[in-house]
């Protein structure tokens, strides 16, 4: 077992990170998103099955990517500026970083680290909920509220969401407010086309399936995705993914862990296509400059 220095010390640029972020405190409903870094890893080595993307590539022995285990957390602002030091550090080495919450709090320091080593980041964020309020039960970094942080402080060039179904007047105000690419449940349908480009973040949150195939999430809302449906999203993306997050996974409401598996399997997946897509031998993506001063 290595320890995290000399995790730290391996990584090259072009990676893929693997970060945990055990944070809840941020949660309005129920509690229980902090146990989730440990129950989604406990899933993917379980030997339940192996570690193999569909794209063939084998994370079991492929060496370009790295789980640098959880990072450790104080409370409030501090946890905040400490996610996002953290990520910015990992992001100014060159780094592809997967975070696995914790709840959606985490998204704003998350994607305020990649807003500086990325000029114009596109977000695409599935989810039941639009997450825009502009305060949820007096906290502005609630998980009700990332996006909203993240839309007025211009941090991203687009926000497009996917497997809306909750949007009310207020969040549909901040929507328009911000100019964010909505497509909500209702109108969504299979292959259809989501005209990304350049460098995109992708933010899973596990609601945004329909809480049939994933039981384990704080915030039930009947009518979502299908896993399958959530794997074609992630296949059909045809632009690097230089970060993503899989949140609010729920172990209090799990049933026989399959959320825990599907959280895992998602991760195989997102690393999967960032391991295909991004190779910095071929320039598919641009290293942040940071990343290359770090290393030239
Ligand atoms: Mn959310
Ligand atoms: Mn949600």
């Amino acid at each position: 077992m290595q320890s995290a220095a000399e995790l730290i010390h391996d990584l090259k640029p072009g990676m893929v990170s693997v970060v945990g972020v055990p944070t809840d405190e941020n949660s309005s409903f129920l509690r229980g998103a902090a146990l989730a870094p440990a129950r989604i890893r406990a899933a993917l080595y379980s030997g339940e099955g192996n570690l193999s993307a569909e794209n063939g590539i084998d994370l079991s022995t492929d060496q370009r990517w790295k789980d640098l285990g959880d990072l450790e957390l104080g409370e409030g602002g501090v946890a905040l500026k400490q996610i996002e030091d953290a990520i910015r550090g990992l992001l100014e080495r060159g780094m592809f970083v997967l975070s696995l919450g914790g709840d959606h709090a985490i998204t704003y320091p998350i994607v305020r680290a990649f807003s500086q080593v990325y000029e114009s980041l596109t977000v695409l964020h599935l989810d039941a909920h639009p997450d825009l309020y502009d305060e949820f039960e007096h906290n502005r970094y609630s998980h009700a509220c990332p996006f909203a942080r993240i839309m007025e402080e211009g941090l991203v060039g687009r926000l497009v969401q996917v497997g809306i179904r909750t949007m009310n007047p207020h969040q549909r105000a901040q929507a328009e407010r911000f100019g964010v690419e909505v497509i909500t449940m209702r109108h969504w349908h299979p292959g259809l086309d989501l005209d990304l480009r350049g460098p995109t973040y992708l933010s899973l949150d596990l609601d945004v399936l329909d809480p049939g195939f994933a039981p384990g999430t704080s915030h039930h809302e009947p009518g979502g995705l299908s896993t399958r449906e959530v794997l074609r999203l992630i296949h059909a993306l045809q632009v690097p993914i230089v970060g993503a997050d899989i949140v609010e996974y729920n172990a209090h409401r799990d049933v026989v862990n399959i959320t825990a598996m599907t959280a895992a399997k998602f991760l195989k997946e997102i690393v999967g296509h960032m391991l295909e897509f991004n190779d910095p031998r071929e320039d598919t993506v641009k290293l942040p400059e940071k990343a290359k001063s770090v290393y030239s």
